[in-house]
């Protein structure tokens, strides 16, 4: 006889977290790279919250992760399973379990969709049972919408200047980050980028944590679109980054990060520290922004409209709308990148990626990038981007499996591009960089071939070069924007520069 009943089926549901719990309590988050999580704590600790960003995720964490949850789930969740896991079993050997399930909760993104990113949460609920920590309160926020309202027991209200504060403080970092890697592989003093970095980081976390008011949901929209207190703030970032000098003529190849949305954000185990991996061979990183995952979001949902334009009520206004919102998300970066020189990439627009992808996947599907993962890939190097694409697959992944399926039409129809798809375990380094340096290798090749021919154009030798830089010493300044001359490299462009010519 069995003696199991429905009952106990039962959807996780946390113990309430009450507003009077609020001031002894420390939300707990993560996921992303460090300077946004940092950013992030700031917002938190404006909206009246406390709030501490879990640490980077380890092969410890994948191990815990393997241990605790279901085998067969994608990389991703392993490790951000595992990372929470062993958080919380450190604090518990400290504290106590009790003490931990009292002066904790956890806060993570979800959406219901095509792939694991459903499931997150129950993933970490059933490491929770098998820790033998079911106490433990674990709350959801969704990414599409902006006021998602109290979470059960009213302690974290998920509103309008929570969510747009995590935005912008996204956005900010976004375009840190992205200059960051535009400055490092050139630095003349080691170390003098990442310093900045961390200063001008500390810098967007003080702005986000003393942001001033601003009203309630459609009152902070307008003042986060309207006002200019971020780009403010990234002034003051900037003032770190002036004085660190660079040589912009040492040949690198660029390589363009694509892939699943968390390995290609973070930064360490859970992708082999590929960035710094890379950089470390030689390369010049381009990474993948945040914002364009936003973009993303806003692309897909008007698709959905735009798809019943004539069906459905107000089909056309509602995508008309979502056009505006990527309108004024682009707004918004630029003037962010304006405050670093333009420096940082523009984001790439959606209808282009779309179009670019449409061949070969559909731009219907949901699940991971959609259809991005293709459309990144060719504009990239249709549009001379960079030399090569690293595309980080997650062992697992389903959506990732299918794009990489359909890019091999792709590449047939362009077998000039250097692309290494990398299936990323967390314990099979070995396997992901001697595949990644056999296409890396190609790629400097190309990049070299590209800064003799930009020299051969310019009638220059390299010595006639080095002279000339030395005659404009504003180009040896971080804060300095290479034109684009038509060349991928920042090298070659430099030099097209220096002698006035293009390819
Ligand atoms: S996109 Fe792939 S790796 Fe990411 S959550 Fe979904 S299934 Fe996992």
């Amino acid at each position: 006889m069995n003696d199991i009943t429905p009952e106990d089926y039962h959807a996780y549901k946390p113990r309430p977290f009450t507003a009077t719990e609020r001031q002894d309590t420390t939300i707990l988050f993560g996921g992303l790279h460090w300077r946004a999580d940092r950013a992030l704590e700031g917002v938190f600790e404006n909206c009246g919250y406390r709030a501490r960003r879990l640490p980077a995720a380890t092969r410890e964490d994948l191990l815990k992760g393997r241990e605790l949850a279901d085998i067969g789930q994608c990389c991703p969740t392993t490790f951000t399973t595992g990372n929470l896991a062993n958080f919380l079993l450190q604090e518990s050997a400290r504290i106590g379990p009790e003490a931990v399930a009292r002066d904790y909760v956890y806060l993570t993104a979800g959406a219901c969709g095509a792939c694991r990113f459903g499931q997150y949460h129950q993933s970490y609920e059933l490491a929770l049972r098998n820790l033998g920590m079911e106490t433990f309160r674990m709350f959801l926020v969704g990414q599409d919408d902006l006021d998602q309202g109290a979470v059960q027991g009213g302690g974290l209200e998920v509103d309008t200047p929570l969510l747009l504060g995590a935005a912008w403080a996204i956005l900010c970092t976004d375009v840190i980050r992205d200059f960051e890697y535009q400055v490092r592989p050139y630095e003349v003093e080691p170390g003098a980028t990442d310093r900045a970095v961390a200063a001008a980081v500390e810098e967007i976390y003080e702005a986000m944590q003393a942001r001033p008011p601003q009203g309630w949901k459609w009152g902070s929209l307008a003042w986060h679109l309207t006002t200019g207190y971020f780009v403010r703030a990234l002034h003051r970032a900037r003032r770190h980054f002036e004085a660190i000098e660079v040589d912009r003529l040492r040949v690198k190849p660029k390589v363009k990060i694509t892939g699943e949305f968390y390995l290609q954000t973070a930064e360490g185990a859970p992708n082999h520290d590929i960035h710094h991996w890379l950089e470390a061979e030689g390369a010049e990183v381009y990474p993948a922004a945040v914002a364009v995952w936003f973009d993303y979001l806003i692309r897909f949902a008007g698709q959905e409209f735009e798809d019943r334009c004539g069906i459905a009520p107000y089909a056309r206004l509602k995508f008309e709308a979502l056009k505006l919102a990527s309108r004024l998300l682009r707004r918004c970066y630029d003037q962010l990148r304006g405050t670093l020189k333009d420096i940082p990439h523009p984001l790439p627009y959606q209808h282009e990626l779309r179009r670019l992808a449409a061949p070969y996947y559909d731009r219907r599907l949901s699940g991971g990038e959609g259809d991005m993962l293709i459309g990144k890939a060719l504009w990239a190097h249709l549009r001379r981007k960079a030399h090569m694409i690293c595309e980080l697959s997650p062992y697992a992944c389903m959506p990732n499996t299918m794009s990489i399926g359909a890019m091999a039409a792709a590449l047939g129809k362009h077998p000039d591009l250097l692309y290494a798809p990398l299936e990323i375990k967390g314990d099979s380094e070995i396997h992901v960089f001697s595949r990644c340096q056999m296409i890396l290798t190609e790629a400097k090749s190309r990049a070299q071939q590209e800064f003799d021919a930009a020299l051969a154009k310019t009638d220059m030798t390299r010595g006639e070069a080095w002279r000339r830089l030395d005659a404009r010493p504003e180009m040896k300044r971080a804060l300095w924007r290479v034109p684009h001359r038509g060349a991928v490299g920042t090298a070659a462009n430099g030099v097209l520069e220096l002698g006035g010519g293009r390819l």
